[in-house]
């Protein structure tokens, strides 16, 4: 790492943050890539991307092998714009489409083949090979970055999670209902905890965060800390 650039902050970092979903790993990653001046990599809209890629050609969630050439082929690049993370795909804005509860529905089946996570993970780790740059998803801390400077578990209870997928909707203008959304959340865990390729699991050196009472302010500051706190022991 070379000298920091605001107190004892160091640069070139791969900050990795896992959880599941609504755990406020998105907007927390945001908020302290912007804080830090990294860039921000968001894997699960990688997995929604090919999501929308493999409905639109009428691939079957099941069918490994065409989504893993899917996959290798497409070309998938982020852009913030007015604090928001665009999403490109072979040129085409995504942004808005991967959050659609369609893809939402098919993500976790599309994601948990072994080609289509290798595929992923390639692209990922390209993307974080010069540093300055926090990562957030389900296998960030234990597969594609198993060397980052820090790891964070971030986790909520169900309920809270629920109800953040539900704002999340409400702005995106899509009606839907507490119950769905808790559902949903516990639908995705199951499957995304007990697949056989890189299930999402706390890795041994993540510091566990629960974000059920705090605000999203309070979960940047803490891992800004973290960071602090682990550049010191280096
Ligand atoms: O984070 P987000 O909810 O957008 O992720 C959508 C889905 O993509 C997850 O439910 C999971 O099935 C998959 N995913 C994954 N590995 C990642 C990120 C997301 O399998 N690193």
């Amino acid at each position: 790492m070379t000298s920091p650039k605001s107190n004892s902050i160091p640069k070139n970092c791969v900050i990795a943050l896992d959880g599941p979903a609504g755990s406020g790993k998105s907007t927390t990653a945001r908020m302290l890539a912007a804080r830090l001046k990294y860039n921000y990599l968001d894997t699960g809209a990688m997995y929604r991307a090919l999501t929308v890629l493999a409905l639109r050609r009428r691939v079957l969630p099941s069918d490994g092998v065409v989504l893993k050439k899917l996959a290798d082929e497409m070309q998938i690049r982020f852009e913030t714009q007015k604090e928001v993370n665009r999403v490109f795909v072979d040129g085409e804005d995504m942004t808005e489409r991967i959050r659609m509860p369609e893809i939402t529905r098919h993500v976790s089946e599309v994601s948990a083949h072994r080609g289509v996570r290798e595929a992923m993970v390639g692209k990922q780790q390209e993307l974080g090979k010069e540093g300055n740059i926090v990562a957030e998803g389900r296998d960030t801390t234990t597969v594609v970055f198993p060397d980052a400077h820090l790891k964070v578990y971030l986790d909520a209870s169900l309920e809270c999670r629920a109800q953040r997928r539900l704002l999340d909707m409400v702005k995106l203008g899509i009606e839907t209902s507490l119950e769905e959304q808790e559902a949903d959340l516990r639908r995705r865990d199951t499957f995304d905890s007990g697949r056989q390729h890189s299930p999402l699991r706390r890795a041994e050196d993540a510091y566990l965060i629960d974000t059920t009472h705090m605000t999203i302010d309070e979960q940047v500051d803490k891992i800004i800390s973290l960071l602090k706190t682990a550049a010191k022991g280096k």
